[in-house]
């Protein structure tokens, strides 16, 4: 074998509460990740020439060494000692810096594939310890799906698949930094934290309804007030339809959970018009990556 195309599955966050910091900075998280249907196409092609090239269809992102999906292949070529070289080519669909784990999908699908192209006949458990030294949200997107993670985002545990659920995804015309959200709540004083187990119990009944209610990301007290965009696209989309709705990771993106699909296609026609968002995609969740 000498390509390999895969998916790059995004992510968004059904719940993200922050229960402290380690001494080397990292957040301590209480996380549910739910695989979404949006995704990134990742295609692999070995070539005879000793290098690691990439080239990607975003002209704004960077496509050297500061590029996840590099930094993957570099860590599995050193760790394995891999012969010749390896050209990535991506095609960008998932938003940039908006909560979704873009970079960290596109390098999961990268260690996954590099496995695959190479027989390297690596385990998933090994993966996510490679992935691991690479970003703290690797290890879920290697396994994909519902899933609570804790630790740093290292310690997953799978819970109950959410059933295929139309979802809407919308960005505000800006990108946030992860590391200046996080560091930011370091200096509230005081927040509300969400019932996660409350919303694990509505994940294992399969209550959309209970889910939504129970939906709450703690990053949202610092990015809401940055980008106002945020509140009044959540706010549409309750008007038009969603069951919930609320900003994933670190933000800014705003995801709306829908019953009916006509009525997440009808609510994204509304947002569309608005001038609000730079990208409006219509998905659905997904149960596995
Ligand atoms: P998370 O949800 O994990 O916090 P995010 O979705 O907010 O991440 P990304 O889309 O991963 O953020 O982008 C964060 C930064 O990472 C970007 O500013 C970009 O320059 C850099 N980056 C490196 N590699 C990639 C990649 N393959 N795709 C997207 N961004 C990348």
């Amino acid at each position: 074998m000498n390509e390999l195309s895969l998916k790059a599955h995004g992510k968004i966050n059904l719940g993200l509460d922050v229960l402290g910091r380690r001494e080397d900075g990292y957040h301590l998280v209480r996380m549910i990740m739910q695989t979404v249907s949006v995704h990134d196409r990742v295609k692999l092609q070995k070539k005879d020439t000793n290098d690691i090239t990439m080239s990607c269809d975003d002209a704004a992102l960077p496509t050297g060494d500061d590029n996840l999906c590099i930094k993957a292949a570099k860590l599995l070529f050193d760790a394995y000692h891999l012969s010749g070289g390896l050209d990535i080519s991506l095609e960008k669909r998932i938003p940039v810096a908006a909560g979704m784990a873009g970079g960290s999908t596109d390098a999961a699908a990268v260690l996954k594939g590099i496995n695959t192209l190479y027989d390297l006949g690596l385990s998933v458990e090994q993966l996510q310890k490679h992935g691991l030294t690479l970003g703290a949200d690797i290890p879920y997107c290697i396994m994909g799906g519902t899933a609570l993670s804790e630790g740093i985002g290292e310690v997953l545990s799978p819970l109950s698949p959410m059933p295929q659920t139309p979802l809407l995804i919308a960005k505000p015309k800006i990108g946030v930094s992860t590391g200046a959200i996080y560091k930011a709540l370091d200096s509230l004083e005081s927040y509300e934290h969400p019932d996660i187990d409350g919303l694990i119990a509505a994940i294992s009944a399969g209550d959309l309804e209970l889910l939504c209610q129970k939906m709450g990301n703690v990053l949202a007290y610092v990015t809401e007030p940055m980008v106002p965009e945020i509140e009044k696209i959540r706010k549409i989309m309750m008007e038009n339809g969603a069951t919930g709705a609320m900003m994933t990771g670190s933000g800014p993106t705003v995801f709306g959970l829908f019953e009916s699909e006509t009525v997440m296609h009808a609510c994204a026609d509304v947002l569309s018009k608005t001038g609000l968002c730079e990208t409006v995609i219509p998905g659905y969740t997904k149960e596995t990556s």
